[in-house]
């Protein structure tokens, strides 16, 4: 029985090499790439959720000095305590010193377990992918209670802002840490300032796609239809939204700028 299974399976083997030699128009070789090397990156930890070797760290645990204040860009003022960072409403929305284009980002947050209020009045705050002014302008990923919380759907734990609902809704429980992981492929435009392409995002939530290459319609806006205006690289920003009900947490917070993509 053995040697029959094993010659069933050199047969099966030879029958493609033999087709192969046949018709080849070259050396499986002729299409390996082998150079530039892949850069070698240490993947974080399971156990402590620790940047990649590689990321610019935005928020450990200890400081805030990542960030600054979108009103008026001093130091952010948001709260740092046990290791966390919990959104000061009265202080206004926070956005990184540093700006960027593309890039992979993940951050933790938390809503609070005593979390009151419902509909986008319940744990709101957002991750705007890129920062393009004052106040809430730029391309917003909503984050709030999402957890057997009706809302509009393309304004939940997910969404981008009135325009793309998530594609699941893996949220967890208010109290639970819960993770986000995006990837930004910031808009292209013409030397006129005309959309060559858009802004794609894919975005995760507790490690569950939630938007896939998704194509963004312009910037987030409230009322009305959203729409482009010109940027290059951009400062990331957090959302301190007005809503009375009891501030989020952010912690562990990091990216990975990717390179420009070509054409
Ligand atoms: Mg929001």
């Amino acid at each position: 029985m053995k040697s029959i299974f094993l010659s069933a399976s050199l047969l099966l083997v030879a029958i493609p090499s033999a087709a192969l030699a046949q018709d080849s128009k070259g050396r499986p070789e002729d299409t390996e790439q082998w150079s530039p090397a892949v850069p070698v990156v240490t993947p974080g930890s399971s156990e402590t959720a620790s940047p990649p070797s590689d990321a610019t760290v935005l928020f450990a645990g200890a400081s805030l000095d990542q960030w600054v204040s979108v009103k008026d860009g001093s130091a952010a003022r948001w709260t740092v305590a046990d290791g966390v960072m919990t959104v000061l409403k009265e202080a206004g929305n926070i956005q990184t010193r540093q700006s960027f284009g593309n890039y992979q980002l993940h951050l933790e947050y938390r809503i609070p377990a005593d979390v009151t209020g419902k509909g986008q009045a319940r744990g709101n705050s957002g991750l705007f992918l890129a920062s393009t002014g004052p106040g809430d302008t730029g391309y917003e990923l909503q984050i709030m209670d999402s957890y057997h919380n009706d809302t509009y759907v393309n304004g939940q734990a997910g969404a981008i802002y009135k325009q793309v609902p998530p594609l699941v809704n893996p949220v967890r429980k208010p109290g639970a840490w819960q993770s986000i992981d995006v990837v930004w492929t910031k808009p292209m435009f013409a030397a006129d300032g005309s959309l060559k392409s858009p802004a794609y995002l894919t975005a995760y939530i507790n490690g569950v796609l939630v938007q896939n290459h998704a194509a963004l319609r312009g910037e987030t806006i409230y009322v009305g239809k959203p729409g482009y205006k010109p940027y290059d690289r951009a400062p990331i920003k957090l959302q301190a939204h007005g809503d009375p009900s009891k501030p989020i947490s952010y912690r562990n917070i990091w990216l990975r700028e990717l390179a420009d993509i070509a054409g």
